[in-house]
């Protein structure tokens, strides 16, 4: 269970006991609003033993004196607040969580000494919280110390701003974003043997309580379809696969939707080309790119944003057997492009290739975006820092590179061009599944392009970023619902109304 927060917004506060959260601005100041002015100089004291100068992101804890409203203060550094960002709003909010863990109740001033800050401020603070609250325990049947402390209540927390009927607002954002995100990481970190492609459509199908219009199609319909490429990976796999089509219409009828587009595969062996056993069991994650895909359709909908957008996500699994796909072997993909197998391992573009093509087909989306943990090759050069992006679309892909910076999702703009395109040429069929070793991720960029026409798109290499990369102060968890957040703010930024 993830620790629970029930949070409230007030212009003031009396505290009496519990903890209470101050900011302190590097020249000295405190939170503006708060009743603990320090008139003991006992923050000062500790602040000079503890060596602590209110940098940025910093932390002081102490136990209140004698005579203090509260029991516990803890005092966050914010150095200079004028220059903090959004994303320091949110590392705020998850250094202050991470405190208030275990504790059953919390006063937290968090006006910038000095200033007020605003609503947006206020929810980003809170979108911290929330984002840090998140971890994944269900198959541990020993409860945590904190889950023990907290006995299945929430903390109780009361942020105190001067525009806090605005802050009340902004939160059902705020939750909405936090919810996306930890439904995807909670698909990542999922078992494979619970969460397989039925399983995975299931989750889609659960949208449909928001408002989302979700259709899912089986074997037997895409085989109708001739998706012959991701048809020939799920063969070797006694769990059948299904393609996940979630459709959010909060636009104008008349309007081309966006379109997102994941890499599902549920569990990769590697197939008949089989990966070395040390560390296969990450290969779970080998959906963070439909996790996030559907993370985001929860948030576009839960904030019932101004929006007609598609996802799409093809679910597999990747698995050796009698009856799995063989390097040599030629599959037709929907689009009629034959491939021809070189390595089984290289399954997430033949997956991905059809669900493009089908897409495109069927809605013309103004743009497709797909998220995919497809080669190692990117983490080589990149890795688990940037992600890699791939796009036909100089204006696209300056508006995924920009909403990257603001969410803190970064990414990174990699080459695509005719002497890489030419190297997955094949001798047999119209193109090959890999172009082997050399410029591995842009050789996998490449075979994409390859199905998806006119229409502007960007592929997003996750495989360095969805899964094991390094905690931070709004992230603890293995699955890191990498993706959610910065398609969310390309939507905010550019394609509503
Ligand atoms: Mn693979
Ligand atoms: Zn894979």
């Amino acid at each position: 269970m993830s620790v629970k927060f029930d949070i409230s917004f007030a212009k003031s506060a009396k505290i009496s006991g519990g903890l209470a959260v101050l900011l302190k601005a590097g020249d000295g100041e405190l939170a503006a609003g708060t009743e603990i002015a320090d008139p003991a100089g006992i923050i000062a004291k500790a602040s000079k033993i503890a060596k602590f100068s209110a940098k940025a992101m910093s932390a002081l804890d102490l136990v209140a004196p004698e005579g203090s409203p509260a029991d516990r203060l803890f005092v966050i550094g914010i150095g200079k607040p004028q220059d903090l960002t959004s994303h320091d709003w949110l590392k705020l909010g998850g250094i202050a969580a991470a405190k208030v863990k275990g504790a059953d109740k919390a006063t937290i001033f968090i006006d910038a000494p000095g200033a007020a800050i605003t609503a947006k401020a206020a929810a980003d603070f809170s979108l911290g919280m929330l984002l840090r609250a998140y971890s994944f325990d269900t198959y541990k049947t020993k409860k945590s110390e904190e889950d023990e402390k907290a006995n299945g209540k929430s903390a109780k927390i009361t942020i105190v701003t001067a525009d806090a009927s605005g802050a009340k607002k902004a939160l059902a954002d705020s939750e909405a974003v936090a919810e996306g995100v930890n439904l995807a990481r909670d698909l990542v970190n999922e078992p494979p043997n619970v969460l397989g492609p039925v399983e995975f459509a299931a989750k889609a199908k659960e949208l449909e309580k928001l408002g989302v219009e979700v259709e899912i199609l089986t074997e037997r319909e895409m085989k109708r379809l001739g998706m012959g490429a991701l048809l020939g990976v799920a063969q070797g796999s006694v769990r059948p696969p299904r393609l996940a089509i979630m459709h959010w219409k909060g636009g104008k009828a008349k309007d081309r939707p966006i379109a997102f587009i994941g890499k599902g595969v549920v569990f990769d062996t590697g197939g008949i080309s089989i990966k070395p056993a040390a560390g296969m069991e990450d290969m779970k994650g080998d959906m963070g790119g439909a996790a996030a895909v559907i993370g985001l359709m929860h948030v576009l909908a839960a904030r019932k944003a101004d929006v007609n957008a598609v996802g799409i996500i093809g679910l597999v699994e990747n698995m050796p057997d009698g009856n799995a796909q063989r390097p040599g072997d030629i599959v037709t993909s929907m689009s009629g492009q034959t491939i021809e197998i070189i390595n089984t391992d290289a399954e997430g573009r033949l997956v991905l290739c059809d669900a493009l093509w089908y897409c495109n087909d069927r809605f013309k989306p103004r743009f497709m975006i797909n998220l995919a943990t497809l080669t190692g090759a990117i983490m080589v050069a990149l890795g688990n820092v940037h992600a890699g992006l791939f796009s036909n679309d100089d204006t696209l892909s300056a508006q995924l590179t920009s909403a990257g910076l603001t969410a803190n999702e970064k990414l990174w703009r990699m080459p695509l061009g005719r002497d890489y395109d030419k190297m997955i040429d094949s001798k047999f069929a119209d193109m090959k599944n890999t172009g082997g070793r050399y410029a591995g991720s842009i050789t996998a960029a490449h075979f994409l392009k390859r199905f998806v026409q006119e229409t502007p798109w960007a592929h997003l290499d996750i495989a360095g970023t969805a899964l094991g990369s390094p905690q931070d102060e709004i992230n603890q968890s293995w699955g890191s619902g990498f993706g959610v957040r910065l398609l969310d703010q390309l939507v905010r930024d550019h394609y509503e109304a």
